[in-house]
Formats: structure tokens, C-alpha cells, sequence
């Protein structure tokens, strides 16, 4: 007997049927003796479609009140899919974010589980009752709701699974498993059967949306064993995230492409070349809860330089306006200015580590294609270019194409 997580994605739980057959899944694991808690997210496009309702109403919603409203989506499919077990003659009981007590801090919209107590879910299936939890919300310590950013629902799978020390965590979606990029851009895209903690943490980081980068931080630090399956299929094991580098097998060097179409590039233009300018930026940047992403200082000509730096196309304005009224002036900054159609391409592999050179093939396959660059940032197994978000699925399929990662 083992106690499995499983988490449905939108699409998994994206009308009546799909969540009968999710229900016959875990009736089947049930059915072995397993003990089971399921994670839904809410019914593909509803979160967009109540993002767009809240823009009805206020351009740049209040996040509270966005998070009262983006909540519910996962509040229908909770109870939809605990009738679904019912209705197989299962014993179920849902939960939101808030009754199970997910406790997070209140950074509302993108909140950050602090704890959360499994007390009532473990009593739940100890009495032979399937846990049904609502993704993507959790509660802050003075009871408001909150959300847990953009595919968010992982995050509460896998938090859960380790806090119920569960001995798998689930990740039904829409493809069967993780690619060397999103086969929707390039077809030839290979599934791989498994994948180092390592490399999934910085293609996640880097934009691919299979999982979201916050359940791969809470796979690693509590080593959940975690599987991105399909829930469109019945066959099949998946790609499993595993903890340990394979040496037994030849690695190729890179192992997967991930991309970011969410970035926008901010430059300051003519800033004295002098100490401190750097945390002068980006100081209230921070103090205003905006992520940095890329940053890029050239060196100084004439007493002056350019700074440029990268954030979530959402925080655009915000960034824009903090730096206009309370940085320009201050630090005398020649020019401010905002550029939202940008994307960002990555290639991964732990294989970085032994090879060289591949940068330089990276910039070669790019440059043939005309293909300008107009950031770069390295880590020890990842290299990331900004360019312009036109050229971005060309830049991913001749990418791909050049580290030979296509299906054999
Ligand atoms: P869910 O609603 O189930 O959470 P998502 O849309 O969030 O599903 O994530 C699954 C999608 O991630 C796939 O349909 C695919 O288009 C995209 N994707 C991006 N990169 C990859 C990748 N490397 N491997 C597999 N899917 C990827
Ligand atoms: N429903 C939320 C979203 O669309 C959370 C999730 O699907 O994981 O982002
Ligand atoms: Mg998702």
C-alpha cells in the first residue's frame, strides 16, 4: 500500500467526462489498496476567464480581491470530482486551500505555502476516504485567501506529498510526460523517460510551463519522487524527475529547450558609472515585490552606462513607474523605457558541466538564422538569450534541430 498524490491540470478536469475518468484512475489505484489525495486544478480556461472578468471591472485588479475571485474555479472542480468518486461508490471529501489549512504568506497572487497542516487529510484516509484538495490557493495568517501564481496547482501537489511524506506525487496532464521542449512548438520533440531534479528545476525556471517552478524547488528540498504523466492515457510510466545523475548512460550534452514569452526588457539609459547605481535600481524594484530576472550592466564609457534587466510582462508598468517617479530624477538617469516583445530562449543540460563550445554553437545556429541577440545570462547548465519574441519558434525548432534532440 503506498499513499500517492495525484494532480489533474486543467484540461484533466476540463468537463464532466474528463472528471469521470479521472475518478475511474483513482478507483483503479484504490482499488489496489493505495491511499490517495487528488489536486485539481480548475476547469481549463476558467482561470482566464475569471482574470478577464476581474479586468471588466478594474484594469489592474486589487490582488485581494483577484484572489477572492480566482479561487473558486478550483472550488467547482472539488466538489465535482468528489461526486465523481461518490458516484463510483468511493468515499470522498474535498477540501479548498483554506480548510485544510495551507498556510501562506500574503503575497497575494503569488503566494508561498509556509505550512500546511496534514492532520485532517491523514485522519481522512486513514477512515478509507479519497482527499480531494483544491490547487493553486492556500490562506494567509489573518484567513485571507490567496493563490499561488500561475500554475500553481503543482505546487500544491507537491507540497502536499511531502508533507504527508507521501511515496509519489502524480502530475496528470495533457502530454505524456516531460519533453526536450514543448512539443507544441516543435513537433519532433522527444519525451524523456527521466530527468535530473537539476535540469527540470532550471527548464522550469526558464519557462516551461509542464511544471511549475516552485513544485520542482519543493520536490528537491523534500526529495518527493515526482512523475509528469498523461491523463489522456492509461499506458505508460511517464517521466519520472530523478535525484541522482545517471552515469551509466552516454548523457547527451544538452537535454532540453525552454522559452518565456512573459518577460519584458527595461533599460535605464545613461546612468553614472559609480557605486551603488545598481541597488539605486533595483532597490525599490524589490521593495515593490516585482521579480528580477536577467540583469545586464555595460561597462562605462564617458562617466556613464546602461542598465537593462528583465521582468514578468504583467509588472511592466509597475517596474516603469517606481523607476520614473522615484529613481530618474534621483539618479539622474538620461532614459527610461519599456519593451514588452521580447522573448527568451534557453537551452539546459547537466552535460554543460564537460563539454565546451556550446555557447558558441548556440550563438552560430542563432546568427545563421539572422537571429539577433539582445541578452545573454549564464549558470553552470543552462545558457539563456533574450531576442525578439517574433523570431522566438524559429530560435526554439533550429535549436533543437542543432543539438540533435529529435526523436530518432
Ligand atoms: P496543466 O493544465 O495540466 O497543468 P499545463 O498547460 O500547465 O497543463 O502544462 C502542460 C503543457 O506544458 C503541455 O501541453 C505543453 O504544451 C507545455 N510544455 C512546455 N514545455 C514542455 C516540455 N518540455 N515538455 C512537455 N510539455 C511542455
Ligand atoms: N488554475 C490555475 C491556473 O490556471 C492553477 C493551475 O492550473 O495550476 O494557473
Ligand atoms: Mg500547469
Amino acid at each position: 500500500m503506498a499513499l500517492i498524490v495525484q494532480k489533474y491540470g486543467g484540461t484533466s478536469v476540463a468537463n464532466p467526462e474528463r472528471i469521470k475518468s479521472l475518478a475511474a484512475r483513482v478507483a483503479r489505484y484504490k482499488a489496489l489498496g493505495h491511499q490517495i489525495v487528488v489536486v485539481v486544478s480548475a476547469m481549463s480556461g476558467e482561470t482566464n476567464r475569471l482574470i478577464s472578468l476581474a479586468k471588466e471591472i478594474m484594469q489592474d485588479p486589487d490582488p485581494r480581491e483577484l484572489d477572492v475571485m480566482v479561487s473558486t474555479g478550483e472550488q467547482v472542480t472539488i466538489g465535482m470530482t468528489a461526486l465523481a468518486l461518490m458516484e463510483l461508490g468511493i468515499k470522498a471529501k474535498s477540501y479548498t486551500g483554506t480548510q485544510v489549512k495551507i498556510l501562506t504568506d500574503n503575497a497575494h497572487t503569488k503566494a508561498r505555502i509556509l505550512s500546511i497542516d496534514e492532520h485532517n487529510i491523514k485522519q481522512d484516509l486513514d477512515d478509507g476516504y479519497v482527499v480531494v484538495v483544491a490547487g493553486f490557493q492556500g490562506v494567509d495568517a489573518n484567513g485571507n485567501i490567496t493563490t499561488l501564481g500561475r500554475g500553481g496547482s503543482d505546487t500544491t501537489g507537491v507540497a502536499l506529498a511531502a508533507a504527508l511524506k507521501a511515496d509519489e506525487c502524480q502530475i496528470y496532464t495533457d502530454v505524456d510526460g516531460v519533453y526536450t521542449t514543448d512539443p507544441r512548438v516543435v513537433p519532433e520533440a522527444r519525451r524523456l523517460n527521466k530527468i535530473t531534479f537539476e535540469e527540470m528545476l532550471e527548464l522550469a525556471s526558464q519557462g516551461s510551463k509542464v511544471l511549475q517552478i516552485r513544485s520542482v524547488e519543493f520536490a528537491g528540498k523534500y526529495k518527493v519522487k515526482l512523475r509528469v504523466l498523461s491523463s489522456f492515457e492509461e499506458e505508460g510510466d511517464g517521466t519520472l524527475i530523478t535525484f541522482e545523475e545517471d552515469n551509466t548512460m552516454e548523457q547527451p550534452v544538452i537535454s532540453g529547450i525552454a522559452f518565456n514569452r512573459d518577460e519584458a526588457k527595461i533599460t535605464v539609459l545613461g546612468v553614472p558609472d559609480k557605486p551603488g547605481i545598481a541597488y539605486q535600481i533595483l532597490g525599490p524594484i524589490a521593495e515593490a515585490n516585482v521579480d528580477v530576472d536577467m540583469i545586464i550592466q555595460n561597462t562605462g564609457a564617458d562617466g556613464t552606462t546602461d542598465f537593462t534587466f528583465t521582468v514578468h510582462k504583467n509588472e511592466m508598468n509597475k517596474a516603469l513607474s517606481i523607476l520614473r517617479d522615484k529613481v530618474q530624477g534621483h539618479i539622474g538617469a538620461r532614459e527610461i523605457s519599456g519593451d514588452d516583445k521580447i522573448a527568451k530562449v534557453s537551452i539546459v543540460g547537466v552535460g554543460m558541466r564537460s563539454h565546451v563550445g556550446i555557447a558558441s554553437q548556440m550563438f552560430r545556429t542563432l546568427a545563421e538564422e539572422g537571429i539577433n541577440i539582445q541578452m545573454i545570462s549564464t549558470s553552470e547548465i543552462k545558457i539563456a538569450v533574450v531576442v525578439d519574441e517574433k523570431y522566438l519558434e524559429l530560435a526554439v525548432r533550429v535549436l533543437h534541430k542543432a543539438f540533435e534532440l529529435e526523436a530518432a
